[in-house]
């Protein structure tokens, strides 16, 4: 059963815009030596913007924008979703089948001028933490990171690779676009995201909380990753690691920290949540399964609740003492 204190430390929680889902983990909070940040929505906004597009080859800017809007329509990725309304097209969501998640929603015309008109696409499949592809006119588009497209093409133009590598020293997220069944690079997409206000302070607080070590995971390339610890006060960064890599990291921080955090937003961040010994999840920005898969929702996505959190966690442990 319950404690009463461990009910007043939820409810106190619930006040606060922190939603444990159990008393256990209002404890297990309070014993956290370790805590793993995801980037990308997490200690950031996720308000992603496209913030340049380049074009090689006979593409124009439109085209790339075009060839990846084609295939990001049907993505839930703040990525897609940036590049579906630079691309100003009608946000429509068509029925695939395939997609679960997939709703029709009311086309809303972002662009007045609606010049890009998007085909449907088939075959559509988001590849968690790399990209996504899919088929339109009978012909393959590819979208994602430079590990994801090399799958399909094979090298990369040089000229490309070295204005991509600068967009990232400057924080920026480049996606790469290619397009054919041969495929054929057609561009690049630099996105801009935003460090989210609190971030900074919310790590410093955990760090004079005394948590010992505190890491980023993501998804997104080392550059770019390095960029955003830098300005939140991150030393420790993984980058380009898949949805499985992110568990292996909980894992071997759980066995040199035993009580381990995990806070992320994504599809991309669920089994590393699921593992970790407290998964808590943004309740605004988080996915579906990422709040399933949490122990503790952070309201309004307020980051610096983390440290009430973990200060209630430790009142909590006392009291029952
Ligand atoms: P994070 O771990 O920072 O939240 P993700 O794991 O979601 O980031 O994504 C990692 C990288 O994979 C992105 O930076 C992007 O390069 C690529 N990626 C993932 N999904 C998409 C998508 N739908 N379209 C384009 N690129 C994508
Ligand atoms: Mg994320």
């Amino acid at each position: 059963a319950i404690m009463p204190t461990l009910l007043s430390g939820i409810a106190n929680g619930a006040r606060q815009g922190i939603l444990f889902k159990n008393g256990a983990q209002l404890e297990k909070i309070g014993k956290v030596r370790a805590i793993a940040f995801d980037k990308t929505g997490t200690l950031t906004t996720g308000q992603v913007q496209v913030f340049q597009v380049i074009s090689v080859n006979e593409y124009t800017q439109a085209d790339v924008l075009k060839a990846a809007a084609t295939v990001e329509s049907y993505s839930e990725h703040p990525i897609g979703k940036a590049i579906v309304q630079a691309a100003g097209e009608t946000v429509r969501v068509f029925s695939a089948r395939r997609f679960a998640k997939a709703v029709p929603v009311e086309s809303k015309l972002l662009n007045p001028k609606g010049d890009l008109d998007l085909v449907g696409a088939v075959q559509v499949q988001a590849v968690p933490g790399q990209g996504i592809v899919g088929i339109a006119q009978e012909q393959q588009i590819i979208v994602g990171n430079a590990v994801f497209i090399q799958q399909y093409v094979t090298n990369l133009p040089e000229e490309l690779r070295k204005m991509a590598q600068s967009l990232e020293q400057e924080g920026k997220t480049v996606v790469w676009v290619a397009q054919g069944n041969i495929a054929e690079v057609m561009g690049v997409i630099a996105i801009a995201d935003e460090v989210r206000s609190q971030a900074a302070t919310t790590i410093t607080r955990l760090k004079k909380l005394g948590v010992e070590q505190i890491v980023m995971l993501t998804g997104d390339n080392q550059e770019t990753a390095n960029s955003v610890a830098k300005a939140v006060g991150i030393d420790r960064v993984y980058a380009q690691l898949l949805p499985e890599d992110k568990l292996d990291v909980i894992r071997r921080l759980q066995q040199e920290y035993q009580t381990v955090a995990m806070v992320g937003d994504g599809i991309n961040d669920a089994p590393a949540l699921a593992q970790a010994s407290v998964g808590i999840a943004m309740g605004v920005s988080g996915s579906d399964v990422a709040l399933e898969t949490a122990d503790i929702v952070l309201m309004a996505d307020r980051l610096e609740k983390i440290a009430v959190a973990m200060h209630l966690g430790r009142r909590s442990q006392i009291i029952v003492k």
